[in-house]
């Protein structure tokens, strides 16, 4: 184990007492209408961290109820541009304001790095504000060429009430990525978080009420997926469904929704595959590998999990990789130091381990880590940092989302075959390619199946640009100007201007 860098017990203070989160509910905090509670432990340090309202079917009824009516009333729906990015703006500077009180529960709840979850709170408050530069500028369309008594126009209207469900890898964020939206389009909102992660959504509910949000417009349930993520996509009250989560979950909600025709908007996973030419920048190329499969352990939607490198490199990108992935600090997600913290639940590390042994069984070669990693002091789970060399493109590791610190590495030959590689898959969320020729890179942006190509670069994310997958990662797009469109529908307003419809009927007949 002392080959790898791994950072122990840090000088933090945990909190004396949990944190305790209620449901949002019509602008007041409520507890379960039948009292029910669950609890959130640190995953790293084992201590209960939130105690949480446990929501049931009649606590959704009763928050779709405050959602719809504030929708309805115009509350906010009605409000002007102006105004909802006045106080889309204020949140912003509040989230910036509890930076450190949310980035604190975040790591404690997720397991995550503090000065990640720091970053990610930042780049979420910079969302909030993007979103409001959409709602001031927002527009439809005019079409003043249909002859010479007609106007059209394209009214953009809000979809109505928006249930929003998130996942527990980047509760925040994801949340960032989806409330400021749905609210600078005008739409009100149910939001239920992970029950693994509850506490930070709570923190956002208080800064809505706080910065002015009408009662009614941002509502939250706590609670599991059975029974308040499906009375959420069930209810005949809610005009849409936005989720962020696995594909499995996304595809049981497009059911649910079905019923009553809901639009569905879906986040899911991703098997990203980062292709290597010989002609890459290989220092670049290793150090963005090595971000892209350890980044939050792995348990990342846009984890970069499998590599597909040119034979004539592979074996010294191979062991460049192995040795940049022993200096990774892996350890307690409270030191500012560590890059990356613990597997969010014990079942969870399980699974990891699973798709490691299953792949050594069926021929692939371990070169680095490939069990739990001990965190002196930490009584939660750690996984070494771990990497998967003689991977074929039919072995589950190299298919599924392994969601751990788990790179499988397979080789080509040709840009065909790399490209077949590439799209011999189920998901389409993202892909790299890593060469200094343009056209090497083009081509590959080109034929990729993915909702995302980084040439050389991996997961650089941007409010201005749209995010969202193809096939099994999904449907619909988050952030840039694509974002807001999803929380909106288009009214068509037929205008005669002058009397000269021609009748239908011939009052003159007798
Ligand atoms: P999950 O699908 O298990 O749960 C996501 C949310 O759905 C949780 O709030 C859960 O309580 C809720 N839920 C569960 N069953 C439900 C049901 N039947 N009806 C309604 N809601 C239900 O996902 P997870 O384990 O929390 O998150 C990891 C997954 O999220 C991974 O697959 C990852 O790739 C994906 N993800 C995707 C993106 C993206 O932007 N594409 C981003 C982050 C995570």
């Amino acid at each position: 184990m002392s080959e790898l860098n791994v950072v122990s017990i840090s000088k933090a203070q945990l909190p004396a007492d949990p944190f305790v989160a209620r449901h949002l509910i019509d602008g007041g905090w409520r507890q379960s209408a039948d009292g029910a509670t669950f609890e959130r432990v640190s995953p790293s340090h084992g201590t209960v961290v939130t105690r949480a309202a446990k929501g049931g079917i009649r606590d959704v009824d009763a928050a779709v109820a405050a959602a719809r009516q504030a929708f309805d009333k115009g509350r906010w729906s009605r409000t002007s541009g102006k105004d909802r990015a006045t106080l889309l703006l204020k949140i912003a500077d509040l989230i910036d304001r509890e930076r450190e009180r949310i980035a604190f529960l975040e790591t404690l709840e997720s397991g995550k790095p503090i000065a990640q979850a720091k970053a990610e709170i930042e780049g979420a408050a910079d969302i909030w504000r993007f979103a409001a530069s959409l709602a001031r500028t927002m527009h439809g369309e005019s079409h003043n060429s249909l002859g010479p008594d007609m106007l059209g126009l394209v009214l953009k209207e809000p979809v109505g009430v928006v249930s929003i469900i998130t996942p527990w890898n980047f509760p925040f964020l994801i949340v960032s990525q989806k409330l400021p939206f749905a609210l600078a389009a005008g739409c009100t909102a149910v939001i239920k978080p992970s029950e693994m992660t509850p506490a930070t959504t709570v923190i956002l509910g208080e800064l809505c009420l706080e910065a002015g949000i009408p009662a009614g417009v941002v509502n939250i349930v706590l609670g599991y997926g059975d029974p308040v993520g499906t009375a959420m996509t069930t209810d005949k009250r809610v005009d849409m469904v936005t989720f962020t989560g696995s594909t499995g979950v996304g595809k049981a909600i497009v059911k649910a929704a079905s019923g009553t025709l809901k639009k569905v908007s879906l986040e899911l996973g991703g098997k990203n595959p980062q292709v290597i030419f010989p002609d890459a920048d290989k220092a670049s190329a290793v150090d963005a590998v090595v971000f892209g499969v350890y980044f939050n352990a792995g348990e990342c939607c846009n984890s970069g999990s499998r590599i597909i490198v040119h034979e004539d490199i592979a074996e010294e990108f191979l062991k460049r990789t192995v040795e940049l992935s022993r200096k990774v600090p892996f350890g307690d997600p409270l030191d500012p130091s560590t890059k990356v913290g613990a597997i969010i639940t014990p079942e969870h590390q399980g699974k990891i381990e699973k798709y490691v042994r299953d792949a050594e069984n069926a021929g692939a070669t371990v070169r680095l880590g490939g069990g739990a990693l001990e965190v002196p002091g930490l009584s939660g789970q750690f996984y070494q940092p771990t990497v998967v060399a003689d991977v074929r493109s039919d072995m589950p590791i190299a298919r599924e989302e392994v969601f751990g610190p788990v790179l499988s590495v397979l080789t080509f030959r040709t840009l065909e075959e790399a490209i077949d590689l590439v799209n011999d898959a189920d998901y389409g969320l993202s892909a790299g390619v890593w060469s200094e020729n343009v056209h090497t890179c083009m081509e590959f942006a080109r034929r990729a199946r993915a909702g995302t190509v980084w040439t050389n670069t991996w997961m650089d994310g941007f409010a201005e640009l749209p995010f969202g997958g193809v096939e099994e990662s999904g449907q619909g797009r988050e952030l840039g100007k694509y974002g807001l469109e999803e929380f909106l529908e288009a009214k068509t307003v037929t205008m005669r201007i002058g009397r000269t419809r021609t009748p239908w009927v011939d009052p003159q007949v007798a």
